[in-house]
């Protein structure tokens, strides 16, 4: 769990986690190279600042600078800084399922939802390096469905494994999928609404973007993949443009829940190694 008490025992948290694995693999910090460390944003990946994040205490509109502080707290070893789907991007791209691809997305659907775009082999950071937040992309006219960015109407507010929940009004979304495949109307309705999300999602960015993949991950997808990725994949049939959707297939992380974690341990990796300039 993460500390809800500020930056200081977050870091504290994040040193302790670091030598505990270091430990129970039987290595020494000294052998370490480098530290990977993935983040909600939005934050920096190049001085490894978060700028803000909505959901730990103490980092709210705070610019905590948690690489210099975590690399401080474990003797001096570099650490480097990005957004967890990013992270997860560069995993994928390196070892999984976009491996080879130089075009592509990766999105996850669970608790939230959020993405990451590779175009011509970059990855796409936008001016604040906040490009790829497909979670937010406005697919929905009701204003009632509001989303924690302040919008209404995303993505995120239709799909996300929370939003899902808290719209049927229990703990966790895995309820609302087994109410819907039960039989209940209003967890059919939600489930439903989710799917279209997702599918005006996926004809949006096989259109805007031409990928030649869409890897999709989170707990929600992982579980869920015929409410998740099945409609992406007809709707990209049916109704996106033909060529590009001739050209794209959706496909499952290959990374599966630690996917972010592999991608911080690759990006770290490029990193000190000087290899990383495709994605950074
Ligand atoms: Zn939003």
């Amino acid at each position: 769990m993460t500390p809800q008490t500020g930056p200081d025992s977050v870091v504290a948290a994040l040193a302790t986690s670091a030598r505990a694995a270091l430990g129970a693999a039987g290595v020494a910090l000294a052998d370490i190279a480098a530290a990977g460390l993935s983040s909600p944003g939005p934050l920096d990946h190049r001085t490894g600042v978060i700028l803000t994040t909505q959901n730990i205490a103490g980092f709210v509109d705070a610019h905590v600078p948690i690489a210099a502080r975590l690399a401080a707290d474990l003797g001096g070893l570099p650490v480097f800084l990005d957004r967890d789907t990013v992270m997860a991007a560069i995993g994928e791209g390196t070892i999984g399922a976009a491996k080879g691809a130089r075009d592509f997305v990766y999105i996850t659907v669970s608790t939230g939802v959020g993405g990451a775009i590779v175009s011509g082999g970059r990855m796409v950071r936008g001016a604040t390096n906040t490009a790829g937040e497909l979670g937010h992309f406005p697919v929905g006219f009701d204003r009632d469905v509001r989303c924690r960015c302040g919008s209404y109407g995303c993505v995120e507010a239709y799909a996300a494994g929370r939003n899902l929940a808290e719209a049927y009004g229990v703990a966790d979304a895995s309820i609302v999928y087994a109410k819907a495949a039960a039989g209940d109307a209003r967890a059919t309705l939600l489930i439903g609404r989710a799917e279209a999300a997702l599918a005006n999602l996926a004809v949006g960015i096989v259109n805007a973007l031409n990928p030649e993949r869409i890897v999709v991950g989170g707990s929600v997808a992982e579980h869920e993949p015929a409410h998740v990725l099945e409609p992406m994949r007809r709707a990209i049939a049916e109704r996106a443009f033909k060529v590009p959707a001739a050209a794209v297939s959706v496909v499952p992380s290959a990374l599966g829940a630690d996917v972010s974690i592999v991608g911080a341990a690759l990006a770290a990796r490029d990193r000190a190694g000087g290899k990383g300039q495709w994605f950074l």
